[in-house]
């Protein structure tokens, strides 16, 4: 069943529940003192000898976490021969047994989690609930795929024989594919790639972000435990425009999967149509400019709670967080008022406390971008509310989740990844309206619709064109198998992540006719 209607999710560890939360205290613990090293890993060697690149964490910008040795074009032509290599038998072998792998990986990613999340948190300063979630995602990932691969790569389907010809369809792998992951799913993203491109039997260069290389390093390494070939996995971190600019013109590769910003997607998208030779795939998960409309029937305790975790949680790093919340002028005020009460109980700090909400954003740059957009909305826009930022966020790179009062999303230029809302009060006679400027950015990843009147909602619904929709809940954290991930227009290609079309793009389609 593709639909994986009986697949249950793994469980992860629930904060809550004293013993889980005593098991992941103790294993940040045993990991403390860690130092964590990766580089370039080529037919299963790794290379860690040569210049390496000091890791500090963003929430302390004195903690050393590890060093990573960036990969050399050499390091890319290295891993597209090998590669290249590795395809055919990789291919060749029946899905079951690349499934297989995937299992073992799974497996290895629950058993190594207390170090994972570790990482997670040390790199790219993920608070607990996160760090939990992202090897939660990885693994759902795995054993997602490696039920959809078994379905769609096993048997031959049998096509109509109408005039006494045997006829059969099936599919296999593309060749060699480049996964380029972001940081914000260092493990979750970065696994869920991968999986998809390799059950599906193509082999693969995985290019992690530059800034969560630490993690990248260890899964790879837990994917080689896991029993698949070294010849079908091969990792270069570094310099996205260095070996991007090496290895996207290059006709060995076969598909490239991304997920990062429009930018890239687009110059990624030209890279490939300019090359010579065969015609290959762009897989693309970007940005968003995602609205959530609430409307004057909505609930305000269930809008407050819902518009926190959409906009701040992940310290809005999320391609799917609310960014442009708009108010149906009636609620406005009481809702602008509680949430501004509630903000003001966010606590932002060292995302490995447990009493942390909001740990902090990936880098000094992005720290940097956020303040000065913040500091435009302090002179053009209306002060709703911030989030106290203790004085120990000093020492790393924290930005205070701020919401600000503007008066059309026009007046935004780009998407502003970090913990920003911008509000919009609206008349309940301009709803058209309000849907025409979200449909106008071009953008179309998530929307929240908050209304207790169903009518409202699926008229919204309808005409926003946005891939996925959430109504009266929050907008961000969809589920591998439950809520098929990903945009249209600006937002992305498709076909969605943890969806029952995803791996058909990383895969092509042949028909054996045998005239009997
Ligand atoms: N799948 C994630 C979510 O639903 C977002 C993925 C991303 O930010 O790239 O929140």
């Amino acid at each position: 069943d593709i639909y994986g209607q009986e697949r249950i999710n793994s469980r992860g560890l629930n904060i809550q529940v004293e013993t889980d939360l005593a098991f992941l205290l103790s294993g940040l613990d045993q990991w403390g003192g860690q130092s964590w090293t990766a580089g370039p890993i080529i037919g299963g060697t790794r290379h860690i000898d040569g210049e390496r690149v000091e890791v500090r964490s963003p929430y302390d910008n004195s903690r050393l976490v590890g060093s990573v040795v960036f990969a050399s074009e050499r390091h890319a032509e290295e891993a597209l021969a090998v590669a290249r290599n590795g395809f055919g038998p990789w291919n060749a072998r029946p899905v079951q047994e690349r499934a297989r792998c995937l299992e073992a990986y799974a497996d290895l990613l629950e058993k190594n989690r207390a170090e994972l999340i570790a990482i997670c948190c040390r790199e790219a300063g993920k608070n607990l609930q996160d760090g939990i979630d992202e090897v939660r995602e990885a693994v759902d990932f795995c054993r997602y795929y490696a039920i959809q691969g078994q379905a769609r790569f096993g048997d031959a389907i049998a096509m109509p024989g109408p005039t006494g010809e045997s006829n059969e369809l099936y599919m296999e792998g593309r060749g060699v594919f480049l996964c380029i992951s972001p940081w914000n799913f260092p493990l979750a993203i970065f696994t869920g790639q991968i999986m998809a491109a390799l059950v599906s039997g193509n082999s693969v260069i995985a290019k992690p972000a530059e800034q969560t290389s630490l993690v990248a390093g260890r899964a790879v390494e837990l994917m080689l435990e896991a029993g698949f070939p070294p010849d079908v996995i091969q990792l270069l971190p570094g310099d996205g425009a260095k070996l991007g600019g090496k290895l996207t013109p290059d006709p060995r590769i076969a598909g490239v999967a991304f997920t990062g910003s429009t930018q890239v997607a687009r110059l990624l998208n030209r890279t490939l149509a300019q090359r010579e030779g065969a015609i290959v795939p762009l897989i693309a998960e970007t940005g968003g400019q995602n609205a959530m409309i609430v409307d004057s029937s909505a609930l305000p305790e269930q809008v407050v709670r819902d518009v926190l975790h959409s906009a701040f949680a992940s310290a809005g790093q999320r391609c799917s967080a609310l960014r442009v919340l708009y108010l149906q002028e009636d609620v406005a005020e009481r809702v602008e008022s509680m949430l501004a009460g509630a903000m003001r109980e966010l606590s932002v700090g060292n995302p490995e406390k447990y009493s942390t909400d909001i740990g902090p954003v990936i880098d000094a740059e992005a720290r940097k971008g956020l303040q000065e957009h913040l500091n435009e909305l302090e002179q053009s826009a209306r002060f709703i509310a911030r989030s106290p930022l203790p004085p120990s966020c000093s020492v790393g790179h924290f930005v205070a989740p701020s919401a600000y009062g503007i008066s059309r999303m026009d007046d935004l230029k780009s998407e502003h990844f970090g913990p920003v809302l911008h509000v919009i009060r609206y008349k309940a006679e301009l709803l058209d309206a309000v849907i025409e400027e979200i449909n106008g950015a071009g953008y179309g990843l998530t929307l929240g619709i908050h209304s207790r009147s169903e009518s409202t909602a699926a008229w919204i619904e309808q005409r926003a064109k946005v891939g996925n929709c959430y109504i009266n809940r929050d907008q961000i954290g969809a589920v591998v198998g439950v809520q098929p991930f990903g945009g249209l227009g600006l937002s992305g290609t498709g076909p969605k992540a943890g969806g029952p079309h995803y791996l058909q793009r990383f895969a092509t389609e042949r028909t054996r006719t045998i005239n009997t």
